[in-house]
């Protein structure tokens, strides 16, 4: 995810809702946080033959479920612009990880009109903002292969914090709608195991009136027409978190192209945003580039979605990033990077959040070294000097920060501690990280506290000083860790 960037001048810049979330962003980043503590493992969620109501995230202890590994989501809605209304009805396959006399989904709103469990009628109940509480008409046993389809209908609740990127349903000035949000945002229009950790394959089928149309995740089969409505369905192999899902729907000005290796690439572009067709054709380039640092392109499609809204975020939708009105070259960098960092390697929970925005913010000074000549050490010293007094800057952990401030320091600090990472091991050790890191999780989920094993491995050094200097404390690093190698003054 890119805020509303950079940062530092969207805040001038950009609405009233953008400003509030820079504006929170300050607030929280100068509130002290507990000394770290690794974040528990996810435990199996299930006991008495109950799914758990949450899958074990400590910040966010009611999102996903416990009890049940999802396989594959299959989605189909139909919506309709005008009345703003969604019908759909869901095929969630999953596997039982534990005996279970009942489980739970996750979706927002909408009225549920059957539910079953293997095609027999389950029972239903709603507890909270968004659990969906199913007993099926018997128990699963642990190891059970089963099908739950849901059917609902309604018009979808819009978010009301898009800015912050809870995110969710949003509707477009085209008239048309989208679904994008981290750290959840699929439980706004279909039901779902809302957590990264529960990765599945993913299929949608949309049906909208003639004249609208669909843009989502991984690969298009071909549109079928029928009473004034056409069905677009899209396909993605990859398992993928459920926030990286997507639906877009509006009247797209579609470009097709392929990149080198053969994998399909789609762009979308909203009425409004054509300008930005220059910026995506720089897209093979970047990945191009991007697969030299972390290793082949792990994605099964490729693509943009260009929207023409000033949300307060661009998020790295699997394959295909969706991009708001203000997102420039520097953005699309970011959030390709994110297809390796944070889409084929997902946290495991979301204290681990640097795993994705360090990385892909670092990308953006990578792309600049590489396109640009850019000297990093001295940009690196340059920031440094404009932030020295700022405790403010300094005092925001990158690791463990806490609900609610997981997308501030891994933006700008992160840059930095990953720049200064690479002068302490140096770029071999660094370039081999990077590629043994994807390499080693690719299509999973994988913690900080992993990284940061696999680094000391790599370099043969003991980097728990350095880690703890700029990764676990809420200071500035002291000058041996600031101005390690090169970047000695
Ligand atoms: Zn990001």
């Amino acid at each position: 995810m890119s805020r509303v960037a950079p940062v530092r001048v969207a805040c001038v810049l950009l609405t009233a809702v953008a400003f509030s979330a820079c504006t929170n962003s300050a607030e929280q980043s100068t509130q002290p946080t507990p000394r770290p503590t690794q974040a528990p493992e996810p435990g199996p969620g299930a006991s008495g033959g109950v799914g758990a109501d949450g899958l074990g995230d400590p910040y966010y202890p009611d999102d996903g479920n416990g009890g049940y590994d999802v396989t594959a989501y299959a989605v189909t809605i139909s919506y309709d612009p005008p009345t703003k209304r969604l019908e759909g009805d869901t095929l969630v396959t999953a596997t039982a990880t534990a005996a279970l006399s009942r489980f739970n989904l996750d979706l927002t709103g909408y009225d549920v009109a059957s539910v079953e469990v293997d095609g027999k009628p389950a029972t239903l109940a709603r507890e909270g903002e968004h659990e969906l509480v199913i007993t099926p008409a018997a128990p699963l046993a642990e190891g059970a292969k089963f099908e739950t389809r849901v059917r609902y209908a309604g018009v979808p609740e819009v978010s009301e914090d898009t800015a912050l990127g809870a995110g969710g349903w949003q509707y477009t000035r085209s008239g048309g709608a989208f679904a994008a949000g981290e750290p959840h945002s699929a439980s706004s229009w279909f039901p779902v195991n809302d957590h990264p950790r529960d990765k599945a394959t993913f299929r949608l089928s949309a049906r909208v009136p003639d004249g609208w149309s669909v843009i989502s995740n991984g690969r298009e089969e071909p549109p079928v027409s029928a009473g004034g409505w056409t069905t677009y369905t899209w396909v993605e192999p990859n398992r993928i978190a459920t926030y990286l899902t997507t639906v877009g729907i509006d009247k797209w000005i579609f470009e097709r192209s392929r990149l080198a290796d053969g994998t399909p690439v789609v762009n979308a572009y909203a009425p409004g945003a054509e300008d930005k067709k220059g910026v995506q054709a720089r897209m093979p380039e970047i990945l191009a580039f991007l697969s030299g640092k972390y290793g082949p392109y792990p994605q099964s499609a490729a693509g943009g979605i260009y929207l023409n809204e000033n949300i307060g975020f661009s998020l790295e939708i699997q394959g295909r990033p969706i991009y708001a009105k203000w997102a420039d070259l520097d953005v699309v960098v970011h959030e390709l990077a994110h297809q390796w960092f944070g889409n084929t390697v997902s946290v495991k929970n979301w204290a681990d959040i640097c795993l994705n925005e360090c990385f892909a913010s670092y990308a953006q000074w990578q792309w600049a070294e590489a396109v640009q000549g850019e000297d990093l050490d001295n940009r690196y010293r340059t920031q440094v000097a404009r932030n020295a007094q700022r405790d403010r800057f300094w005092n925001r952990k990158l690791y463990d920060m806490g609900a609610g401030n997981e997308f501030t320091a891994v933006y700008d600090k992160g840059q930095l501690a990953l720049h200064a990472l690479r002068r302490q091991i140096g770029d071999p050790a660094f370039d081999k990280l990077l590629k043994d890191w994807i390499a080693a999780h690719q299509d999973g989920n994988a913690s900080w506290l992993e990284f940061e094993e696999l680094a000391a491995t790599v370099a043969g050094q003991d980097l728990r000083p350095f880690f703890d200097a700029w990764f676990h404390q809420a200071a500035k690093p002291a000058d041996e860790f600031l101005y390690p190698g090169s970047l000695r003054k």
